[in-house]
Formats: C-alpha cells, structure tokens, sequence
C-alpha cells in the first residue's frame, strides 16, 4: 500500500489540488476544513458531506497525524504549558496565556533553535530541525481540544503568537502554510492583527512575509548598537541594526495603520541605560512601533541578570517620554518555566556548536 499522506497542515490551495488530484470536485476542500479545524473532526468516517466513497478514499491514501500530549504543568496565574511529542520523538512546548479578554497561544515553530542568542534556554538546547507544517497548526488544534476538555467554552484561543521555541522566518514555507490556515475563514479564521510572527530578523524573509502574508510583525531588538546586539543575537553579525530597520519601515510599507513591536530584554547592566533608551528613540523615531519591555527570565546556567525594577521602570519612562508607546511585558508562567526564553523541550541536537555560531553570522 502507498505511504498514506498526512493531510493536516495543507492550507487551502494545497488540499484543492489535493482533491482535483483525486478526481472529485475541489469545494470538498472547503467541507474538509470546517470538518477537522471547526469541529475538531479528525476521522473521515464522520465527515458526512463528502460522500461514501470519497471517504473511503480517504481513509485508504490519507490520514490526520496530529501531536500528541507528553505533558502539562498549570501555573498559579493560569499559564498552562504542554510539551507535545512528535512522530519522531522530538518534544516541542506550547504554552497558553489566558487573559480577561483574549487567550494567547505561544506556538513553536523549530524543533530547538539554531540562533544561539545568548540569553536564551532554547538556544541551548541546539536545533534538531524545522517543524512541518502540520506540527505548527497541530498545536493549535490540541491545545483547542485540551482546552475544551478542560472547561474553556469555544474557540478560547483567540491570539496565536509565533513567539516558542525556534526562528519561524528560517522555517518559512512551513510557517506561512500554518499561518494560512490560521487566517482561513473555513479554518481557525483568525484576523492578521491576531497573528504575530516573531523574528530576530531574518531580513530577506521579512520581505518575502510582507508580500505573501502581512501578520503582525515583533521584532527581536534587544540592543541598539551592532556591538552589543552581534553578542546578544549573533544573527546580528549578518544582518546589523540598520539593515534590520530598513527592513521594518519596507515591512510597513507605509500603512499608517500598522505598527511593529520591538522587543527588549532588560538585562542587568548590560542594554538598560538612559542612554541606550535614548538612542532607541532615536532609532525608531521614523517607525510606527511599541516597544515591549521584557524583564529578562532566569535560565539555568546563562549568567545575565534582569536589569532591576527601578532601572527597567526608569528606562521606560525615558522612551514613553520620546514618544514611544512602550510597555513592560508582564512575566507569565514563570514558576513552570513557560515565559519568554525558558521554552526548552526535549530536542535531540544535530548541529555542532560551530555549525550553530556559522549560522549566526561570520563568526
Ligand atoms: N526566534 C524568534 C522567536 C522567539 S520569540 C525571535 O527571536 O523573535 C521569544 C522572545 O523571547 C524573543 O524576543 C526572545 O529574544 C525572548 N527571550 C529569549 N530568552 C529570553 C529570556 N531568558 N528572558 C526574556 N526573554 C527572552
């Protein structure tokens, strides 16, 4: 018998030509996707509306692999973080962050991470490899059926941000197959607004994105002089501050209604001057943007320090007074190891630690 084809994370083009492929009409992709994504449908016996024999079809060439759950901790604030375990026995985590008014899904999109920024628990796990499409949209779908299974009403998730474990823009055909499937009105039907991608600027495939699909956009900023960021992101080496901003304002592409948030890990001593605050002012000066301040979160075995409240609170004083919608981001999860950086998982590493540094840059 053929391999069977696993039809999870096909977006919507894909499954038409999928089913023109089999010979039958390409609308029973539209029934195929309300099917698995609205009604958490994953057995074809059940899908009523596309015919005996095209389900029959379908259970002998295809099928749903989805992820499955290897564990769950519940913070005290409600954060819950699930490891889910692939086909190939690599872990990923998913974490979800309710709040009185949305419920955020933290999705992964890389099995580890190959950037090595050195304040970051995923990066020491190294980088097993990319997710596939299905893996992305797959922690969508089980998270919808845990959270239901635990009491939440429909749809609790109503943000996804790509903010777990790895770098989505150097997973790319993947990622924008899952963010499609986020988007579809048949499927999760998310707004762009809802969707955010962060990246630690992958420059040429934030262009791609803008073109293909314009989500909401975070940016991995960190440090405002090359010097600094080329430590902290070593993705800096290859593409510096500056090339990284003009990237942003083409990523706007002069839409006043759209803004990028830059992120900004506060650590101890190290970005947290008045100075550097003022110079990021100047920086995004000419950028619809918000900036996220991010106290740093501890990880074992990584030596910074969380830049203390008074400096980070100084600090965002001295933004918002340049103008700067800024926020600090307020820690989650913490006690499970579920905020931002602690996401590790289980990855089998198959980059050496030179070939990790070779990625970053020209180090
Ligand atoms: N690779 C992408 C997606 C990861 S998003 C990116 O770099 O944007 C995770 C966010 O948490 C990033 O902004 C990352 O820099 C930040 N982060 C990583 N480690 C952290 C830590 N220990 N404390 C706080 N934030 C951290």
């Amino acid at each position: 018998m053929p391999q069977q084809i696993n039809l999870l994370g096909l977006d919507r083009s894909a499954l038409q030509e999928y089913f023109v492929g089999l010979g039958v009409k390409e609308f029973h992709a539209r029934q195929f996707l309300k099917w698995v994504y609205q009604r958490g449908v994953t057995d074809f016996s059940q899908m009523t509306d596309l015919g005996l024999s095209l389900r029959q079809t379908l259970s002998e060439r295809a099928m749903l692999a989805l992820p499955e759950k290897a564990g769950e901790q519940i913070s005290k604030d409600g954060t819950r973080k699930w490891l889910f375990r692939l086909e190939d026995g690599n872990c990923i985590e998913t974490v979800f962050i309710p709040e009185d008014d949305r419920g955020t899904l933290c999705v992964s999109s890389q099995v580890g991470c190959a950037l090595n920024c050195t304040f970051c628990a995923t990066a020491r796990q190294g980088f097993s490899r990319n997710l596939q499409a299905s893996e992305i949209i797959g922690q969508l779908w089980l998270a919808g059926r845990l959270l239901a299974d635990a009491g939440y009403g429909p749809r609790p998730v109503t943000n996804v941000v790509l903010m777990g474990m790895g770098e989505p823009l150097l997973n790319y055909d993947a990622v924008v197959s899952a963010i499609r499937l986020m988007l579809d009105d048949l499927s999760f039907g998310l707004s762009r607004r809802r969707v955010t991608l962060s990246t630690a600027g992958v420059v040429p495939a934030m262009d791609r994105l803008a073109k293909d699909c314009p989500v909401s956009l975070a940016v991995s900023l960190h440090a405002v002089e090359d010097d600094i960021r080329d430590q902290l992101v070593p993705l800096n080496r290859k593409y510096p501050i500056d090339q990284l901003l003009d990237a942003c304002r083409r990523f706007l592409n002069n839409d006043s209604r759209r803004r990028i948030t830059f992120e900004y890990v506060m650590l101890d001593g190290i970005n947290d001057s008045t100075d550097h605050a003022r110079k990021l002012v100047r920086l995004l000066r000419d950028i619809p943007a918000k900036v996220n301040l991010i106290p740093f979160n501890s990880v074992e075995g990584i030596a910074y320090d969380c830049s203390p409240k008074v400096v980070i609170d100084r600090f965002r004083e001295e933004v918002l007074a340049g103008g700067l919608m800024t926020i600090t981001r307020r820690t989650r999860g913490a006690d499970i190891a579920a905020a931002c950086g602690q996401l590790a998982g289980k990855v089998r590493d198959r980059t050496s630690r030179s070939a990790r540094y070779a990625l970053g840059g020209n180090g």
